[in-house]
């Protein structure tokens, strides 16, 4: 969907919109042939069905399996495949590290080299995260970048985040990580003027983390890929005119919101203070997005029975949340996670919208079969969701005379 166009039909309303979003939603039939949300007893949300319309939605293109963040940028109406994200700004927004533009993020690898300097490990032996953390401790008290300011932080095992904040940065650097053991870390790489200043700063950062990490083992060493900067892009409360809230106590979703100009709501704790926190905040913003992470973790472990028992506690909640009483309601997720997969698939993901407006279809069950039954259809890319929340909440005036 093109934004600018968005905006330029968008208008004010008071209706107030909620788009939910269990992750991982979607699932597969386990033994008995049916679903994890099949199988779940989940009579509030078949009661939204009934009242609601249906549908499956893709987040990148049929067949792509998305990560969590291209899924959410879909749902919030951003195509995933133009509005891409760096790697390093990925990493800071999973670690909930705040980006200026101006800022250079990059991921990095704690790794083994040998004598020659040849890279003998890219992963350092998996050292644990504890271990990754008093490196960068060491890293962030023995390099001195000069006017360049810099942040090191732990991220799991061997990963850590690199974020260079100074004046004159530009993000176009090839990586420093030979992909391959026996080579030497390549030299930092600027693929344009602009990033020339960084890749002497990245060369120093290296040279001098190779002398501070010497007499480590195995970690002796550092590999930097996927520079970039947190990119400027339409924001959602400047598209629609409306303020918008992030609900979410992951940091990477609370990441993504903030890359799209959402107020980040404080919450801390589980999906219980997500709601406390939404319903504090429910006076003071037009559109909400609230994240249940859950779900996909129970998926990703493989866990059928699990993932069923956390969607009949969701639905046990939903009541409180429709207390709220929004104008605009979204029950959705943001790309499926079948436990009999144990990761994140390709597959459509069900989704309801209830609104004043909605034109109902013949759906009564919220599942994957159902809703493929649907009056949304059992094929729509994510992108084209965000649009229809909007029309419904009158947020959009005809186009043309
Ligand atoms: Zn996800």
């Amino acid at each position: 969907m093109d934004l600018d166009l968005l905006h330029r039909l968008a208008q004010p309303s008071q209706a107030k919109t909620l788009l939910f979003v269990m992750d991982g939603l979607g699932g597969l039939p386990g033994s008995n042939r049916m679903t994890e949300l099949e199988e779940a007893a989940t009579p509030n949300m078949d009661r939204l069905a009934a009242e609601g319309v249906c549908g499956l939605h893709s987040a990148v293109a049929p067949g792509v399996t998305p990560g969590s963040g291209p899924a959410h940028l879909g749902l919030f109406g951003y195509d995933p495949l133009r509005y891409d994200v760096g790697r390093g700004v990925l990493a800071a927004l999973g670690t909930g590290e705040a980006l200026s533009p101006a800022d250079v993020a990059a991921r990095g690898n704690f790794c083994t080299v040998d004598a020659e300097g040849r890279v003998a490990d890219r992963r350092a032996g998996r050292i644990p995260t504890e271990e990754c953390a008093r490196l960068c401790d060491l890293l962030r008290d023995g390099v001195d970048l000069g006017d360049t300011d810099f942040l090191i932080k732990p991220v799991k095992e061997y990963r850590f985040l690199l974020v260079l904040k100074g004046t004159g940065l530009g993000p176009d650097l090839d990586d420093t990580d030979p992909q391959e053991t026996g080579r030497e870390p390549l030299a930092p790489r600027a693929l344009n003027k602009d990033s020339e200043h960084t890749a002497a700063v990245v060369a120093d950062f290296v040279e001098q983390a190779q002398r501070v990490l010497a007499d480590q083992d195995p970690a002796n060493m550092v590999l930097l890929r996927g520079f970039s900067s947190k990119p400027e892009w339409p924001l959602l409360p400047d598209v629609y005119s409306m303020r918008a809230a992030c609900v979410a106590a992951y940091p990477m979703y609370r990441g993504v919101s903030r890359l799209v100009g959402m107020d980040v709501v404080d919450v801390e704790g589980g999906f219980e203070q997500e709601l406390d926190a939404l319903e504090a905040a429910w006076n003071d913003h037009d559109f909400f997005f609230l994240h249940y992470k859950k779900t996909d973790s129970a998926g990703e472990d493989g866990d059928f029975q699990r993932k069923t028992s956390l969607l009949e506690e969701v639905d046990a909640l939903l009541p409180r949340i429709l207390s709220l009483g929004p104008d605009v309601f979204c029950l959705t997720g943001d790309h499926s996670t079948p436990a009999v997969m144990r990761s994140h698939s390709w597959h459509p993901v069900p989704v309801c919208i209830r609104g004043r407006h909605v034109r109902p279809d013949r759906v009564t069950v919220f599942s994957e079969r159902d809703c493929a039954l649907g009056g949304l259809g059992p094929h729509f890319p994510s992108t084209q969701l965000m649009p229809q929340l909007m029309a419904h909440a009158g947020r959009l005036r005809k186009f043309g005379a």
